[in-house]
């Protein structure tokens, strides 16, 4: 079967974590992802979880071999909205050399990849040089909130010597991309509450507090001239970026006016001192996600309004730790409010940054497995992304995790018209093939 046909099945399946009405649609793409493990040669189960299934499949586990653990999603997110696909989003078709279906990239098109090469290796010599853990979960876009436990509880048959995931960007068309950071976050909601109700502004506007304007002053706190976050001992423990980045960041193909072109915003911003690429990938950020308060809608209406809300969220750097900066930004946000109105936050969701060495021993195997794959020099990255789990990994089973990602820039992941280029699938198949042999080879 040509790869692509595989590549459609798994596509055809609107796996959709965020909308329960989809529970049957993705438990049948995890059953499908098993029988395609299986058939390509390994042993493999599927693990009911409280939330979705995770499917796990391995080879036969040998002593004296290194063991890799390929983790990856067969979720997908919403394909909203409907009306800008040019394409049904679960009916892939191929335009340009790319296939278009919502997860082509994100992330079937590349757990594909790292399957069809296990089974090409299965295939042409029987065995694979490592010992294999393949997970694949159905939670990641929203969270993976069962993953954790599920880690935990089967701590046993997780020893592993390194993570592998494709599920990070390259910085353009055929260029090998080694992401050696990612940024971590912190999310919570403010809300202030002054009158019981809306108010005349006539009646009672200059005796009341404006919940509005308390909240506009609270957040305009949070940086101070330079565009640093003025929350105390928010950078205490901040890793300075390193001569060497700074210098090979240089020499990526972004520059101010690519960036300004696919932001679309008149200049660029932020952090004084720093460029834009330091700024997202080794800077963290304070953002107001959303905000809102009293009338919307056409045409004057004269209040006070009683309540006040924003939506924060907080991309962390390596060694920034959530639980410990939780309790300092709250504070700092309280201290800010006066006694006029009355303050809740309501904790969301955390995770760590993500830090390795890229010249550690599998950081060097995966090197040479990218250059073998692509034929030029690896583009060193970080992300200003987050992906918790690769954290977990290092607290739970101990290992560092390879990030090898095949996402162009342009691929849509989450939008509209979602992509995956047929050569960088190939190029995964190709590239799965020679990761396992080279991080064998480490001995
Ligand atoms: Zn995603």
């Amino acid at each position: 079967m040509d790869p692509v046909d595989d590549l459609f099945e798994f596509l055809r399946f609107p796996s959709i974590s965020a909308d329960s009405q989809f529970k049957s649609s993705v438990d049948d793409c995890a059953d499908w992802l098993l029988a395609r493990m299986q058939r390509a040669g390994l042993q493999g189960q599927k693990y009911a979880t409280p939330g979705n299934p995770i499917v796990v499949a391995r080879n036969e586990r040998r002593l004296g071999r290194k063991t890799v653990l390929i983790y990856g999603h067969y979720d997908v997110q919403p394909p909203d909205p409907m009306e800008l696909w040019e394409s049904p989003p679960f009916e892939p078709v191929i335009k340009a050399d790319k296939v278009i279906a919502r997860g082509s990239t994100d992330n079937k098109g590349q757990i594909l990849a790292h399957i069809l090469g296990v089974e090409s290796a299965l295939k042409e010599r029987g065995d694979l040089p490592v010992n294999l853990i393949l997970l694949v979960e159905g939670e990641e876009e929203i969270g993976s909130p069962n993953l954790e436990s599920f880690l935990k509880e089967h701590n046993v048959d997780w020893n592993a010597d390194v993570v592998a995931i494709s599920d990070t960007g390259m910085v353009g068309p055929g260029i090998p991309t080694f992401t050696y950071g990612l940024r971590g976050i912190l999310c919570l909601e403010i809300r202030l509450r002054g009158p019981v109700a809306d108010l005349h502004s006539g009646i009672f506007g200059g005796s009341v507090a404006n919940p509005a304007t308390i909240l506009c002053r609270i957040v305009a706190q949070l940086h101070d001239g330079s565009g640093r976050i003025a929350i105390p001992g928010f950078y205490d423990r901040v890793l300075p970026l390193e001569q060497w980045e700074r210098d090979l960041w240089t020499k990526l193909p972004f520059t101010e006016k690519s960036w300004l072109a696919t932001t679309g915003s008149p200049r660029i911003s932020g952090e004084k001192g720093y460029t834009f690429l330091e700024q997202v990938w080794a800077r963290p950020t304070a953002e107001v996600n959303g905000i809102g308060s009293g009338y919307q809608g056409e045409g004057p209406k004269t209040i006070v309004p009683a309540r006040a809300t924003a939506k924060l969220s907080f991309r962390l750097v390596p060694d920034q730790d959530p639980s410990e900066l939780k309790p300092r930004v709250e504070e700092f946000l309280k201290r800010q409010c006066p006694d006029s109105v009355e303050m809740k936050i309501i904790p969301q969701h955390s995770g760590k940054a993500y830090l390795v060495k890229p010249d550690s021993t599998f950081g060097k195997a995966a090197q040479k497995a990218l250059v073998d794959t692509f034929g030029k020099p690896v583009a060193f990255i970080r992300e200003g992304g987050s992906v918790p789990i690769t954290q977990s990994f290092k607290d739970i089973l101990g290992i560092d995790t390879l990030l090898l990602g095949l996402a162009l820039p342009d691929c849509k992941a989450h939008s509209p018209n979602e992509n995956f280029a047929l050569a960088n699938f190939h190029a995964g198949i190709r590239l799965n093939r020679k990761l396992l042999e080279q991080i064998a080879a480490t001995g």
